[in-house]
């Protein structure tokens, strides 16, 4: 175990101690972390991961919990944010070197008014670097593993360089989930005026279509189950469109709802709690799987539930 006192003592930057993870997920629900620290830099964030593993204390790293759920009963141990510690990046020639806390969208706005493409189309995704490359974000036929050349974890206490060709990625998938990740190296593409006018055009209708799609004025977590691959669902239907064909759009549970443009978000209404969203999680798997066979997987990450209820 590990006293208040020392891990005050320990780290430079910030320590809340029964913190609402509510205050820190896109959702907006999520009971009390018992240490949640906020580094003041890679190093301080260094030295804590470090001691949560010298005294066996469970942690998370997240970025800007744009794809949690968190338990209405909390998280024991610490959660990790990487914002402040890992928030710095750098563009040389057409090579981003970028800390794992920077917005998805920052570095995706800034490499397109260079010229750089590969993550323009990314622009709407509202997460980390770090959270992207853990689960492989993508949108509209761009994927982070697509420009990744390297990245930067952290491997007992050691940074580690790891190359591109080390790391597996697949669908909202990468084998270094679990893992501390520090920061990337990322090769883009530079692109011609001529070429630019186009990347632009799909970028802003993409922006566009998120908004008309996506309930973006209620608080969610983005897609909550990941889509099928054909293999596993002949009729090709996405997972919003099975749940849409159960007729479960507008569903409520407490103050969560199924949304009513996107079959595949459910929203927080007001005071939803993560009770309310895992009930609706439970409804939408056991119809999809009554109407379609198809057995729904969770693309949004869980922290804190002992056992998933269905
Ligand atoms: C409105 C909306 C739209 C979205 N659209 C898309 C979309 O089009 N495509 C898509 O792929 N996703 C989408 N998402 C989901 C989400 O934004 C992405 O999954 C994003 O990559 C998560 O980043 P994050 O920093 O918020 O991670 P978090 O939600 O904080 O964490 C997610 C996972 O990443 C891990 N993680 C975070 N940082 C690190 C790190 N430094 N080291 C190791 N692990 C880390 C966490 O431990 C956790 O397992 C959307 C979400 C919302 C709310």
């Amino acid at each position: 175990m590990i006293s208040t006192e020392e891990l005050l003592d320990a780290i430079r930057g910030q320590v809340l101690l029964g913190e609402p993870m509510k205050e820190h997920t896109a959702l907006k629900i999520g009971g009390t972390v018992d240490f949640y620290v906020d580094p003041l830099d890679r190093e301080d964030l260094c030295r804590a991961v470090a001691l949560f593993e010298a005294r066996s204390l469970p942690y998370m790293l997240i970025g800007r919990g744009s794809n949690l759920l968190v338990d209405d009963d909390g998280v024991r141990g610490a959660v990790i944010v990487t914002s402040r510690a890992l928030g710095k990046y750098s563009i040389r020639k057409n090579t981003l070197t970028t800390g794992a806390g920077v917005p998805l969208p920052v570095i995706a706005e800034k490499t397109f008014a260079l010229s750089l493409g590969g993550l323009e189309m990314l622009q709407g995704i509202p997460g980390t670097v770090g959270g992207a490359i853990a689960m492989n974000a993508g949108a509209h036929g761009q994927e982070v593993s697509s420009v990744v050349s390297r990245v930067e974890i952290l491997a007992n206490g050691k940074p580690q360089v790891i190359s591109r060709e080390e790391i597996v990625f697949g669908y909202r998938y990468s084998s270094l989930e679990g893992c501390v990740i520090l920061g990337a190296e990322m090769k883009l593409e530079r692109f011609s005026n001529a070429e630019r006018d186009r990347r632009d055009r799909l970028r802003r209708e993409a922006l566009q279509r998120r908004s008309i799609s996506q309930p973006l004025s209620w608080p969610n977590a983005g897609s909550v189950f990941r889509n099928p691959s054909p293999e596993e669902n002949p009729s090709g239907l996405s997972a919003g469109q099975m749940i849409d064909a159960c007729g479960l759009k507008g569903l409520c549970r407490g103050g969560a709802m199924i949304s009513e443009s996107h079959a595949n978000f459910i929203v927080n209404t007001g005071d939803a709690r993560a009770a309310d969203v895992m009930e609706l999680i439970c409804v939408a798997k056991e119809r999809v799987w009554k109407m379609f066979g198809v057995s729904l997987e969770l693309e949004v990450r869980l922290l804190g539930f002992e056992k998933n209820c269905c």
